[in-house]
């Protein structure tokens, strides 16, 4: 469903995606890890265009995404993004932030948005938020907007950069659970995080980036108590 082929992207003097080569298919969950810097966010905002590459290939569902306009709003509406800080739009309302995308892109009429937009904020827990502005919630809620959100524009894929890596300890479970969730319907995702819980319980597969390459892909028990690289194993050590 997503398809990268030697992706590569310079930061001026810096290679921070060297010849990346993934394939995530239909209803996947790829788990990505590895130390700060070693390029995992310039990885998912390729993928989602918020980003260019300088040469490779990245396709969502065969499709390349163009570089900009009204095709770029539509194809990007499939690849829905959450990131680690909080990126609801502060001046509307929850409702207002799960409905807008789907009004303007996907041109959903407002009674069928708020709808759909009332299903959604409930599936994650937050259906009694609706009314509320964004600065009112606590971090987790606004986590758990931003996916309902995200899934309001119906996308084939989820991306998640380190949603849970600003939350307070005792709420980020609330959003991992919302996201295992979402594992189990089928989602095909791909999911920056060092949670190690998560990966275990949703994972198909991990992926090990360290200084823009993927230096090690395996099966999450696999990688957690056997990896093969001694850059995985360093970094675990750090990190358990
Ligand atoms: P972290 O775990 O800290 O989030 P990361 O793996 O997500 O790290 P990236 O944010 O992808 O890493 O950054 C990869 C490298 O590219 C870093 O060295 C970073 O400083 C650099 N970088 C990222 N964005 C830019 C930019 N807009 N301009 C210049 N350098 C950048
Ligand atoms: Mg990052």
């Amino acid at each position: 469903l997503v398809e990268l082929s030697r992706v590569n992207k310079h930061f001026g003097a810096l290679h921070v995606l060297q010849d990346i080569d993934l394939t995530v298919r239909k209803g996947e969950v790829l788990v990505v890890i590895g130390p700060s810097g070693s390029g995992k966010s310039t990885l998912c905002r390729a993928i989602n265009r918020l980003e260019t590459i300088d040469d490779g290939t990245i396709t969502v569902d065969g499709k390349t995404l163009p570089e900009e306009g009204k095709a770029l709003a539509q194809l990007r509406a499939e690849v829905g993004m959450v990131f680690q800080s909080f990126n609801l739009f502060a001046h509307k309302t929850v409702l207002d932030n799960v409905t807008l995308g789907p009004r303007k892109v996907r041109g959903l009429s407002k009674k069928d948005a708020e709808e759909q937009a009332r299903k959604l904020l409930d599936r994650v827990g937050v259906g009694n938020q609706a009314g509320k502005m964004p600065a009112q919630l606590s971090g987790g809620q606004q986590q758990r907007v931003a996916i309902a959100r995200a899934l309001a524009m119906q996308p084939k894929v989820m991306l998640f950069d380190e949603p849970t890596s600003a939350l307070d300890p005792e709420m980020v479970n609330e959003v991992l659970d919302a996201m295992v969730a979402l594992a189990q319907e089928g989602m095909t995702m791909i999911v920056v995080t060092h949670e190690m819980g998560f990966a275990r319980k949703a994972a198909d597969r991990v992926v090990f980036m360290a200084d823009g390459q993927i230096v090690e892909e395996a099966a999450p028990e696999e990688f957690f108590t056997a990896p093969k690289s001694e850059r995985a194993r360093d970094f675990l050590s750090k990190i358990l």
